[in-house]
């Protein structure tokens, strides 16, 4: 596995509307997509800063991957996500490599990138995101 760039950062909130506004009025990004992905029980919104993106999570379900992370540890950064060639074969090359795997193959995400993550436990605390095109 060879990443190009830091896809994007993925941040829990618990309110979209309201953490839109800070990164527009305080950062002076603009936001160009509000999303919601049924699956992962988010609503998601979309920033772009150079090569890597923003994405704010907001759960729409207590029972969510999301909603569960806030109630633990709050509001905060969530996730790191890597661009590489092919989601499915860096899974598969961490798993060979000892690394436990929340997804053995990718599957649709945000955006329509095919994406999997690894487990923090076996990543330095951080639940890291590869995905691809
Ligand atoms: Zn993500």
């Amino acid at each position: 596995m060879k990443p190009t760039h830091i896809e994007h950062i993925g941040i829990a909130v618990t309110n979209l509307e309201e953490s839109i506004e800070y990164y527009e009025n305080i950062l002076g990004l603009k936001c160009y997509s509000i999303e919601e992905v049924k699956d992962q029980k988010v609503r998601t919104a979309f920033f772009q800063v150079g090569d890597t993106k923003i994405e704010l999570l907001e759960s729409t379900s207590d029972d969510g991957p999301i909603g569960k992370f806030i109630t633990k540890k709050g509001p905060g950064m969530h996730h790191i996500a890597f661009a590489v060639e092919n989601a499915t074969e860096a899974l598969q090359d961490a798993e060979k490599k000892g690394i436990r795997l929340i997804d053995k193959v990718s599957r649709k995400g945000a955006e329509s990138l095919n994406i999997g993550f690894l487990h923090p436990k076996s990543t330095n605390g951080v639940l890291t995101e590869l995905c691809s095109k």
